[in-house]
């Protein structure tokens, strides 16, 4: 429920803006941080003993004290250590609180710094979820988004228990999606709980040496290590064994550059003699006792109809591609006449005669004529019948007064991050064996006893 030292939290500095941060409380590793680390923002300086211990979800302001000074003291000698971190392991993975300080400000000159530290701004504590994990974490490459592994982990029947192969791994978006779906989500003490919870497994497959190393510090650092395996991998050219063992997986994702070269290593029972030579015995990676239900994600179609083609010949049924197309609506009231909003590409909610009469008036300026008018003999002649006259526009200004704060408009949000793929699904049915078809039968003639009985 609150945030704690050495784990993980999301700072919401706006929407499209979120750092990820692991709180620090003390000097812990002697880095020169003895008051716990700073973040600055450009909504002010926040020491990580002011947020270590906060409920989830708080507001917090801007340190009052300046931090920004300690915090640029302490990143003086942090500079140094890390210049010479750096110079013995040059691959070494920056640390978070580098990352985010970049983002927030990452052109500012010295003076707009101390601006920046002076001004008290506020930000929301959040904590880390695989969705603002996906809006915050270090791009190394595309990512599926929110949107797109929602849908993939609903069809691949992703539950607690399900062990889940994936390749490739790449920034670690779907991986943390997908191994909050296989986790039971119980803590280890909640009484009978305990007893229910299955533990799923993410197997993870990534052949970039940097990234490998980058997403397995991550899962470290996320306390992932029991639900998520990463193999540094081609999986085109060597399969999903690990160490020789297999995953047993129910549901496999393959976000590859050629997902049909993987295809070949997720048989059931072994290729013929001629392909494997008869040397090694066969192993499946996938689990005997379920159907597999797959997805491939690939930006062009000419990758889907290769990936269909090799699914069919390999036994996969239900072949189905998938394209999503998320949209969020905006709506809000807008005062517009009704020809502006059509003419803008608004879709209007319909509104009454009435209402629409007296918008147009007003925006036209002739609402205020009108009252100018008070009771000419010719206007009253003129709106005699009228459903807009004075007597009407006044009631349904005081019993109606919403037409005055516009009409209602929606209209579709073009920028909802999205990587726009194709989803091919499909199923490889469990294996079924002679011996599985007597034992059904047997089954079958009992029950039917029984019913009979
Ligand atoms: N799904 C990831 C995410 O949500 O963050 C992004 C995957 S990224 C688009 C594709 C990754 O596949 C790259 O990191 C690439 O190095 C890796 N890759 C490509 N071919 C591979 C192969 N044959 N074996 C293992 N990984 C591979």
């Amino acid at each position: 429920p609150v945030a704690t030292a050495n784990s993980l939290s999301i700072l919401h500095l706006k929407r499209d803006l979120q750092i990820p941060t692991i709180l620090k409380a003390r000097d812990e590793d002697g880095d020169g941080y003895s008051e716990g680390k700073v973040v600055n923002t450009r909504f002010g300086s926040f020491p990580h003993s002011t947020l270590i211990g906060l409920p989830w979800g708080s507001q917090v302001r801007a340190s009052k004290v300046d931090t920004g000074s300690r915090g640029r003291r302490g990143q003086g000698k942090d500079k140094k250590r890390k210049r010479e971190e750096s110079e013995n392991a040059p691959n070494k993975a920056p640390k978070l609180e580098e990352d985010a300080e970049d983002l927030s400000t990452p052109n500012a000159t010295k003076e707009e710094k101390e601006a920046v530290v002076a001004s008290s701004g506020f930000i929301h504590i959040l904590p880390p979820t695989p969705e603002n994990w996906t809006s915050s974490l270090p791009h190394r490459t595309q990512v599926v988004y929110t949107p797109d592994y929602s849908y993939i982990l609903h069809r691949l029947r992703a539950r607690p228990g399900t062990r889940i192969i994936e390749a490739g791994a790449g920034s670690g978006s779907f991986t943390h999606a997908s191994a909050r779906a296989v986790y039971s989500g119980y803590p280890e003490d909640v009484g009978d709980a305990k007893k229910e919870r299955k533990l799923g497994k993410v197997w993870s497959f990534e052949f970039h040496e940097q990234r490998h190393e980058k997403l397995q510090k991550e899962i470290q650092d996320h306390g992932l290590e029991s639900i998520v395996q990463i193999t540094h991998r081609d999986v085109c050219e060597e399969g999903f064994l690990v160490n020789g063992e297999s995953p047993n997986a129910e549901a496999v994702f393959l976000d590859l550059p050629a997902p049909w070269l993987a295809l070949p290593h997720l048989l059931r029972s072994p290729p013929s003699k001629a392909e494997t030579n008869g040397s090694q015995p066969f192993i499946s990676p996938l689990g005997p006792a379920a159907p597999v239900h797959i997805c491939t994600f690939s930006p062009c179609i000419e990758q889907v109809q290769r990936t269909v083609s090799v699914m069919r010949t390999l036994g996969w049924v239900d072949i189905e591609m998938v394209e999503l197309s998320q949209k969020r609506f905006e709506i809000r009231r807008e005062r517009i006449g009704i020809d502006n909003g059509a003419q803008r590409g608004l879709q209007s909610v319909p509104a009454s005669v009435e209402e629409s009469v007296a918008r147009l008036k007003e925006v036209e300026g002739t609402f205020k004529a009108f009252h100018e008018s008070g009771d000419r003999p010719e206007a009253s002649k003129k709106d005699r019948g009228n459903p807009n006259n004075r007597d009407k526009i006044i009631e349904s200004l005081v019993e109606r007064k919403v037409y005055k704060e516009g009409k209602l408009v929606h209209r579709t949000e073009p920028e909802v991050k999205t990587h726009t793929s194709y989803l091919v699904f499909a199923v490889l049915p469990q294996e079924w064996t002679v011996e599985d078809e007597a034992r059904a039968r047997e089954k079958w003639e009992v029950l039917i006893r029984t019913e009979e009985d």
